[in-house]
């Protein structure tokens, strides 16, 4: 199994799993299949071993010769993080399919490393994202007993979803957190609790949709 800095353990996170199909890219069977999203013009649901995305060659076979394909969104990035680090990520680290737009995270300067998917029972044994998941809340407004029931109600597997990071140089992790609502500014369909969440708290809901630059999207795991 290739080693990837900026995600070390992609089977255990869900972006890989045990599979014996050939590669679309290198015809090999590496045991792994990657399950994370592309952003390409290749095939469609392109079966792709580690090896040819740690390599690069997954993002040159499935972009064109001017735009190689992303496996996350480079949107995001701090200006102080240089550009081969971005590049790392989107192009030579799997990503992960979260509910909404995915983004990695990043922090003294650099990328940080994706440890997964996590609810509150994970969170709680990260008291710093936890606290950041919260200030975030209570900065835009929301009641703190709201607040910490959201928070709670964080699952892994369930509708609203945290994905957990570890900065590589301080040791800080960050969580930034989604859920499988539709953005809605309306909201006329949904839960108040969730509807208040999406209009107020800060997140990705609220962000626009990302342009998709090409049709090979994976379904969430
Ligand atoms: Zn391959
Ligand atoms: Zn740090």
């Amino acid at each position: 199994m290739p080693e990837f800095r900026y995600h070390p353990d992609p089977v255990a996170t869900g972006s890989a799993v045990p599979d014996d199909v050939r590669c679309s890219v290198c015809g090999s069977s590496r045991g792994v299949r990657y399950t994370g999203p592309v952003y390409g013009v290749g095939a469609d649901e392109p079966a792709l071993c580690l090896h040819c995305i740690a390599s690069g060659e997954a993002s040159r076979a499935l972009g064109t010769a001017e735009i190689p394909a992303d496996f996350t969104d480079a949107a995001g990035a701090p200006g102080e993080v240089p550009r081969a680090v971005v590049e790392e990520v989107t192009r030579r680290t799997p990503g992960f399919a979260g509910w909404q737009q995915e983004r990695w995270l990043y922090h003294c300067a650099d990328a940080a490393a994706f440890l997964g998917p996590a609810g509150f029972t994970e969170l709680v044994d990260h008291p710093e994202a936890l606290d950041e998941l919260r200030r975030g809340f209570l900065g835009s407004g929301w009641p703190a007993d709201q607040t910490d029931a959201f928070l709670r109600a964080l699952d892994r597997d369930g509708a609203a979803t945290a994905y957990l990071f570890r900065c590589l140089h301080c040791g800080t992790h960050l969580a930034y957190w989604d859920t499988a609502d539709t953005p809605s500014r309306t909201g006329a369909a949904r839960p108040r609790a969730a509807t208040a969440a999406a209009a107020r708290a800060p997140g990705p809901q609220r962000d626009a949709p990302r342009e998709q630059r090409g049709p090979v999207r994976h379904a969430r795991r």
